[in-house]
């Protein structure tokens, strides 16, 4: 009888082929797999940076199982019968689904596509755009931040302009990650100056944490707040005013 080499690759039995990567390849988990991946062009992989080019079709799915697989182990450790407790049943899978595919997938996916136009009509005025509702995590508890952002931005003869949906959706990508607030602010100025090329960007996160409403202190109205002021906006006092008087943070 022909010797049949077996496949390390099996899928679950619900799935299509096409569609869902093993949480195994070779031996290796899909998360190591992808984590040389990073450290063969020497990249970062912090819990706020985007590893979507180290990932292949399908092996989100893959990493979905994986990660599935672990929350069960954290579950069982927890002392919590996942068997006759119908509520925590599925759980691991659950939550392993939210992290990669919800709350935590501005990490996994590629930066959603902007169109630009150019700016025919050469505006230089203030523009300002929010509040736009934002969710992150604190990447030392993983605890949810519920927020709001506000964008200012004042182009230049020659920026590129980009649709206002698009602010909200580039929020969005960097805030879905692990991270703290004020990295997260400074790394959305940093993206919109990059793509915009402003005169001067402006922005204002106000949010509430989680870490310190549900855990720690238990204080339940702090909030905080950020702001990035880049270019014409650190140098001209007016102009900062102005953005501020306008945002209506209420
Ligand atoms: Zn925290």
């Amino acid at each position: 009888m022909p010797t049949k080499k077996l496949s390390s690759s099996k899928l679950s039995a619900n799935q299509s082929p096409a569609k869902r990567v093993a949480k195994v390849k070779d031996g290796v988990p899909l998360s190591v797999v992808i984590r040389r991946r990073i450290q063969a062009q020497k990249a970062r992989f912090h819990a706020n940076d985007n590893i979507a080019q180290f990932i292949e079709p399908g092996e989100l799915e893959g990493l979905v199982d994986e990660v599935a697989e672990k929350m069960q182990s954290v579950l069982e450790s927890l002392v919590i019968d996942t068997e006759s407790d119908h509520n925590t049943k599925n759980t691991s899978q659950r939550v392993a689904k939210m992290f990669v595919k919800e709350v935590f997938n501005g990490r996994y996916v590629e930066q959603p596509a902007l169109t630009k136009f150019p700016n025919v009509s050469h505006l230089n005025e203030l523009m300002i755009i929010g509040p736009i509702t934002v969710r992150s995590a604190c990447s030392h508890h993983l605890c949810p931040i519920m927020g709001r952002v506000w964008i200012g931005v004042l182009p230049s003869k020659e920026s590129a302009l980009i649709g206002l949906s698009k602010y909200s959706r580039l929020t969005e990508w960097v805030m879905c990650r692990p991270q703290i607030q004020e990295e997260a602010v400074v790394h959305l100025a940093d993206m919109l100056e990059k793509k915009i090329r402003p005169i001067g960007v402006a922005i204002v996160m106000d949010a509430d944490h989680f870490c310190m409403q549900w855990r720690g202190v238990k204080d339940r109205d702090s909030k905080m707040v950020n702001s990035v002021m880049r270019g014409a906006f650190l140098k001209d006092a007016n102009l900062r005013r102005e953005f501020l008087a306008l945002m209506d943070r209420r």
